[in-house]
């Protein structure tokens, strides 16, 4: 395994892993190493780039406090300091500069973006979005659709995958779009799926939303700094999303949102605040607000400087990896060698299997399956595994023991366990690990 050429060498120095002993993991013998963390999905890794660009703000602010604002030791004022991040944002997203501001946080982006896109008639008023949705977002779309005076029951149109499969066909949500079309207000899917890992086919639905008239919006929570993607080319309307995941700014971190330039004399900010006012003469203060062209416009609050400069001092460890190709060369290695290793366990079960095996009456053994794509291009770097039997309880008790041998990935109840290489700091160890314990797991189980 360790013959394997993985494109540039890892970047895990770079970053600070907790250690064995500090996430609890009582069976490792050295508590001092650094835990197997494939977790970055729901929380990256702190880069020491983003410490040390941290501490220098705090100490800018410690030493010129309110000055730092317009004369920055470091040349960074602090109300220009977003144009350091959208150079490398946009890059990660595939848009131009104006079209990415770096703002506020994912969820008030989307209701920002869904008030100024989704406008139903009385003809054309469906939201079409996956089943499951991250529940943050299908709290937003049933809001934004009362906000309207239309019930959510009809007008929220979620997409389920067939019986007995996991993930959403392609042709399934062009089949739907085509013939539903004239019905849709407005397309929106998250990217990436956030239980299953499903990376949606982004070009073609985009593509096929506009041939039936409809907006195309999209929530990157998973899909930024995980895959490639090309809002503009793609001509996606609008998307929105966090930078705490994959693209390690820390908890809480500043959201990302795009708006394609095509819309930047149509839609113009409806809820101004002054940081969307044009720089020039934003401290002037006058009356009239003047908003950038373009995404920025959007924006309401001056933001802060300290969440700002983790998520720099981020992009920067990403800029230096050569942005998303090289690290999509990577994570499909990684993430092809974890499931390739899952699959040779003797607790694998396939999809294609699990009615039959565990269907009524079926076996009570201890195992798994993959319900994230096996295709490389319809996923990202997580592989979601559900657990077996379902309903068993048996995910928590395996989840556990993983901690204890210092795997940590995360639950999502009630059955899966959802691991993601990522692509920056982990390696092939780290898969190694992952499954060489999921298996020590299951065998305490099985004898037990
Ligand atoms: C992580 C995630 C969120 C989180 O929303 P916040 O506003 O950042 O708290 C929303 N939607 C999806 C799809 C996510 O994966």
């Amino acid at each position: 395994m360790s013959t394997l050429n993985v494109p540039f060498v890892s970047l895990s120095d770079q970053f600070v892993f907790p250690t064995n002993g500090q996430v609890g993991a009582s069976l490792q013998p050295d508590q001092d190493a650094r835990c197997t963390y494939l977790c970055g999905n729901s929380l990256g890794l702190m880069s020491q780039r983003s410490k040390v660009l941290v501490q220098e703000e705090l100490d800018v602010w410690g030493t010129r406090a309110v000055v730092g604002h317009f004369n920055h030791p470091l040349s960074r004022p602090w109300v220009e300091y977003t144009d350091k991040l959208t150079p490398l944002m946009a890059e990660a997203v595939g848009a131009k500069e104006k079209e990415v501001a770096v703002m506020a946080t994912l969820t008030s982006n989307l209701h920002l973006m869904m008030d100024s896109f989704y406008k139903p008639t009385p003809e054309r008023y469906k939201i079409l979005c996956e089943a499951k949705a991250f529940p943050s977002d299908q709290y937003a779309f049933t809001s934004q659709v009362l906000v309207h005076g239309l019930d959510p029951s009809e007008a929220v149109l979620e997409l389920k995958p067939r019986e007995g499969e996991y993930t959403l066909r392609e042709e399934d949500i062009l089949k739907t779009l085509d013939e539903q079309g004239s019905s849709i207000a407005l397309v929106l899917f998250s990217g990436i799926q956030y239980y299953t890992g499903q990376w949606f086919p982004m070009e073609s639905v985009t593509r096929k939303a506009k041939e039936q008239g409809c907006i195309c919006g999209w929530d990157l929570a998973h899909a930024a700094g995980n895959v490639p993607l090309r809002l503009h080319d793609w001509d996606v309307d609008f998307a929105v999303w966090c930078t705490y995941k994959y693209l390690n700014s820390g908890p809480g971190g500043t959201a990302g949102m795009f708006m394609h330039e095509k819309w930047n004399n149509i839609e113009r900010p409806k809820f101004a605040g002054w940081w969307g006012h044009e720089l020039a003469t934003r401290f002037e203060m006058p009356p009239q607000f003047s908003p950038i062209t373009g995404a920025q416009g959007f924006q309401q609050s001056n933001p802060s400087v300290l969440a700002l400069a983790s998520l720099l001092g981020s992009l920067e460890v990403l800029k230096e990896a050569g942005m998303m190709n090289p690290v999509r060369k990577r994570s499909l290695q990684l993430t092809g060698v974890l499931e390739e290793l899952l699959m040779r366990s003797k607790y694998f079960v396939p999809t294609s299997e699990v009615s039959q095996k565990y269907g009524k009456s079926g076996s009570a053994v201890p195992g798994f399956t993959i319900i994230t794509p096996t295709k490389p291009s319809s996923r990202g770097a997580q592989l979601s595994l559900v657990l077996l039997p379902t309903g068993s309880g048996i995910m928590q008790k395996v989840f556990n023991s993983l901690v204890s041998y210092g795997v940590i990935g995360d639950e999502r109840q009630p059955d899966v366990i959802r691991l993601a290489p990522a692509p920056l700091y982990n390696t092939l160890a780290d898969c190694e690990n992952a499954a060489k314990y999921l298996d020590m797991a299951l065998d305490s189980l099985s004898s037990s």
